[in-house]
């Protein structure tokens, strides 16, 4: 549903895309995700054709950025970084102003807005002014705009920016429901964003792809090694003899000896499954293991190695 091919846009002397490609197909919940200024809101305002890209090509609903910015812009919803809402406004009047931006026909406009005040938790304040929402429900308004003409794709720029703890699941919560009908495209800073959220991430940094995958795939991604806390009781001279011959054992060390309780932590290649291994030597030799915890590499580990270097 959106084809993205070295897509490439500059500002002057800063390149804030650069030869950016991927792909996005229906029932996806595509993460954007990367530090501010990496390009992320110029990549969608390309791809929503609010601005032109200078080199590279794309395609959204099947349709070329260049040259057909009409029908796209009937295809996608798009809820830019800040939510265009006029605060004088009450929010039927809204909804029923934005009806008729999208040229939903009058005789549609009433199911529409019913719709997505329904999805979008709106019921609540359809008497209310838009100056008087708080800021999560006027984000939850911006995303009824966004849906009103029940497009395919949704692209969101930061949606849940300056939401509190609980505003910020609801949103993530509404973006998994939609999600499960539509493409929707969000863009984030925030790493636990994507990964509650997503079925795919796209990891961008100064303005490049530097890693596309599932959450899964990109944590297996991670480079390093396994680390594994080991407690055990037992000879400290031939638990150290026994850690010198194990082959999986890159490298140990030890950290303490307490009541007779000798504590390391010992480094293994990814997927040699150290903890397991370990364990069993306790076992086979006869000592008692009073701790055994495996440090995870995980997605955090992924972003700031990606993303951290300069
Ligand atoms: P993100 O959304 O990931 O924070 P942006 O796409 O907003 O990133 O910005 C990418 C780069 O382009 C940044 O270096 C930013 O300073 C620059 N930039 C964005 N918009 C403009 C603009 N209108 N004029 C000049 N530079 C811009």
């Amino acid at each position: 549903m959106i084809e993205v091919r070295e897509l490439t846009k500059s500002y002057g002397p800063t390149v804030a895309v650069n030869k950016v490609s991927f792909e996005a197909h229906a029932g996806e919940v595509l993460g954007f995700l990367g530090p501010n200024g990496a390009g992320k809101t110029t990549t969608m305002r390309i791809l929503t054709c609010y601005l032109s890209a200078d080199a590279g090509s794309a395609t959204v609903a099947g349709y070329n950025i260049f040259e057909d910015s009409v029908e796209i812009r009937k295809r996608i919803g798009y809820l830019p970084e800040s939510a265009p809402l006029y605060t004088d406004m009450g929010v039927i009047e809204y909804l029923n102003f934005m009806t008729q931006v999208r040229h939903i026909p009058k005789s549609e406009r009433k199911e529409r807005i019913r719709a997505v005040i329904d999805t979008c938790g709106l019921e609540d304040v359809i008497q209310k002014d838009i100056g008087e929402l708080s800021k999560g429900y006027r984000q939850r308004l911006g995303l009824a705009q966004s849906l009103i003409h029940d497009p395919p794709i949704l692209i969101l720029d930061e949606p849940t920016s300056g939401l509190d703890p609980n505003q910020i699941i609801e949103i993530r919560n509404l973006i998994r429901d939609i999600g499960q009908e539509k493409l929707v495209l969000f863009s984030t800073h925030i790493l636990s964003e994507v990964s509650a959220t997503c079925t795919r991430i796209l990891i961008i940094n100064n303005g490049e792809i530097v890693a596309n995958g599932t959450p899964e795939e990109l944590a297996s991604q991670a480079e390093g090694e396994e680390i594994v806390h080991i407690a055990i009781r037992g000879s400290q001279e031939a638990i150290e003899a026994s850690l010198n011959e194990l082959e999986f054992v890159s490298q140990w060390a030890h950290v303490e000896t307490t009541d007779g309780i000798v504590v390391y932590q010992v480094n293994a290649p990814q997927g040699s499954d150290a903890a397991e291994a370990l364990f069993h030597v306790v076992v086979q030799n006869g000592w008692s293991l009073t701790e055994l915890r495996q440090e995870s590499v995980d997605l955090e580990d992924v972003f700031l190695n990606l993303t951290d270097k300069q």
